[in-house]
């Protein structure tokens, strides 16, 4: 049987080595994943890091069309996440390549090892303005305030 396919938004973001090539590389990689077509990519932005710590980051939303469900979904980003050589020594350590489910059609999980919509998706500049560009019907003109103070460019 066919399942029904679901529209959902994938924060990407990169601060170690060349991340601007990092989070290239993982948009043209998730195009390429059978039952992930991507539907729009953001711009690549750059922002200052966050109650983490290392260089700037890359980062970009994404929103694809997927016959997934939302951990099948979450698995194959993680396994994008470890080919491009992701490791985990602390919390918000710099990394190769990060992949954030933010939402799952109008989907709301909480699971042990996924909640979405991402519960800090709209404290973050670099997934708010992203955001607001590939789908702005999704993003309230409060949550453009919230984030006006953090320093973002387009790359
Ligand atoms: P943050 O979640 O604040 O952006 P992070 O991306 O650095 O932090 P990770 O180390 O990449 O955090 O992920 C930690 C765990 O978060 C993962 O093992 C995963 O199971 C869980 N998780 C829960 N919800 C989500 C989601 N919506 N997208 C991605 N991972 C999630
Ligand atoms: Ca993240
Ligand atoms: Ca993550």
């Amino acid at each position: 049987m066919q399942r029904e396919s679901v529209t959902a938004y994938v924060g990407i973001g990169a601060n170690l080595g060349d991340a601007l090539l990092a989070v290239r590389q993982a948009i043209e990689d998730l195009g390429h994943v059978p039952g992930v077509h991507l539907l729009k990519a953001s711009s690549l932005y750059r922002t200052a890091p966050i109650d983490s710590s290392g260089p700037d980051y890359i980062n970009a939303v994404v929103a694809v069309q997927t016959t997934f469900c939302a951990p099948d979904l979450l698995a194959r980003l993680q396994a994008l996440e470890s080919g491009a050589g992701r490791e985990r020594p602390y919390r918000n350590a710099p990394r190769t390549l990060d992949l954030d489910l933010l939402l799952y059609g109008d989907a709301r999980i909480a699971s042990a090892d996924l909640t979405v919509p991402h519960p800090r998706m709209w404290e973050r500049a670099f997934v708010v303005m992203p955001l607001t560009e590939i789908a702005p019907w999704i993003v309230a003109p409060q949550a453009l305030l919230r984030v006006r103070d953090q320093r973002i460019e387009i790359v």
